[in-house]
């Protein structure tokens, strides 16, 4: 099935928001096996909102539009699908019961504008919304198929994971599957390159590579008769994957390296601790982001000068002369230090230039050393180098590095 997304909002016109639902519909219709043929854009006009939409039904079989069916004038969305499905748009009783709910739940006034909402096509089926107050719906004519979602992101992907999902797969008489498989250390044209001969020629599982910044994503996707058969095509695909690119793996559940990190500090029963220079705490946020940190993140420094890291974590001032503060033995004085203060099984730590300024032709902005030190007196280092692109780009790819290093220690793994 070919299909067209079609966005409503003068206001994305305008580039005062970006159009994100378009992305997102566009990468849940592709894992459908639905073609994305057009994204169309219109403001609330309703002229060139009629024009749009018999053009779209004219090109592709399936239209979906986001936006505009709010209680408010310029919300005309329904009305011109009405009128170029020629439908007509009736009070939807419980439709309007659940609107009056939210609306008494809330001890707000509703009004006439509200009581609009209610009414929809005569032959569409109505996606009640349980997370809003505009109710969306599918509309079918002619072997053509339009489904109206409201603009707000949060409703839009709702109503989409939880009704129109089923109803496009419960057509399709086969379902998808897919899973998402999480690399680093490896670009992504070189893991293309290397999965090339899985990639080409490839009809199910389909895959296709994504970069991120320092990382790379591979989704395998299978459309099968029945789960099972798809489920069982992905592991196949997904142990062919292991053999070619199986080292630079940490997730096939598309995990961020943080949420691995701290499911294996928690499943190793190991606590941790961080000094920080140029990343200046977003190693410890980044762990920190994830339910469970309390029992296994003890502390983070912030050591950004060369006094505090003197004097929290005892780097010694010859140390920070003689090698200077971006160094393999800086980087080492550090994470020493941080295990003797905070007496955990690992600690971590950076020291980098983030740039712009600060950078040397021996050691060059996108430049950090890295150590990592366990109570068992394990020690690794990582001289880690990125291609400059800009300050807080670095930072990340710091912390990933770190982060990297750490998971590569619990698995006993080089890099
Ligand atoms: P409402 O009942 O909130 O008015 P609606 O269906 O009428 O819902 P719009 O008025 O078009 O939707 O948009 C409401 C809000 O949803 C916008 O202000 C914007 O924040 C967000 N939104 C709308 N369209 C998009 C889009 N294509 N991408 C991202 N966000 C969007
Ligand atoms: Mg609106």
């Amino acid at each position: 099935m070919n299909a067209t997304i079609l966005c409503v909002g003068t206001e994305l016109l305008f580039g005062q928001i970006v159009n994100t639902n378009a992305a997102w519909l566009s990468q849940k219709l592709q894992i459908l096996g639905i073609n994305v043929l057009y994204h169309y854009t219109v403001g609330d006009n309703p002229g060139r909102m009629r024009e749009t939409l018999i053009r779209a039904l004219r090109e592709t079989d399936l239209v979906i539009t986001s936006g505009g069916l709010g209680p408010t004038q310029d919300d005309l969305t329904k009305e011109i699908i009405a009128e170029v499905m020629d439908d007509e748009l009736v009070l939807d009783e419980r439709a309007l019961a659940e609107i009056e709910t939210v609306f008494s739940r809330a001890g707000r006034r509703m009004t006439d504008n509200n009581r609009k909402q209610a009414y929809l096509p005569k032959s569409g089926t109505t996606i009640y919304n349980d997370v809003g107050t505009a109710p969306a719906f599918a509309l079918e004519k002619d072997g053509k198929i339009v489904i109206a979602l409201p603009g707000p992101p949060r409703e839009l992907q709702h109503l989409f994971e939880t009704q129109v999902l089923p109803m496009l797969a419960a057509r399709s008489g086969s379902v998808i599957r897919y899973r998402m498989l999480r690399f680093y250390g490896v670009g992504e044209s070189d893991l293309e390159t290397r999965l090339e001969p899985l990639i080409d020629g490839q009809t199910d599982p389909t895959i296709a590579t994504y970069a991120k910044e320092g990382e790379c994503t591979v989704r395998i996707a299978s459309k099968r008769p029945t789960p099972e058969e798809a489920e069982t095509a992905l592991d196949e695909t997904e142990n062919r994957i292991k053999e070619i690119v199986g080292k630079y793996l940490y997730s096939d559940q598309d995990q961020d390296l943080a949420e691995v990190v701290l499911n294996e500090l928690i499943a190793k029963g190991l606590t941790i601790s961080s000094a920080e220079s140029c990343t200046g705490g977003l190693f410890a946020d980044s762990l920190i982001s994830y339910a469970g940190a309390s029992t296994v993140f003890n502390r983070g420094f912030i050591t950004y000068t060369n006094a505090s890291k003197e004097e929290m974590l005892g780097v010694p001032a010859e140390t920070l002369d003689r090698f200077g503060a971006v160094s393999e033995e800086t980087a080492v004085a550090m994470a020493q230090g941080t295990l003797k203060c905070a007496g955990t099984d690992i600690a971590v730590s950076v020291t980098g230039i983030a740039g712009p300024d600060g950078g040397s032709a021996e050691k060059p902005v996108g430049l950090a050393w890295i150590a990592v030190v366990t109570a068992s007196g394990e020690l690794r280092t990582k001289k880690h180098y990125f291609r400059d692109r800009g300050r807080n780009w670095n930072r990340k790819t710091f912390v990933l590095e770190m982060l990297h290093q750490v998971y590569c220690m619990l698995e006993t793994i080089s890099c």
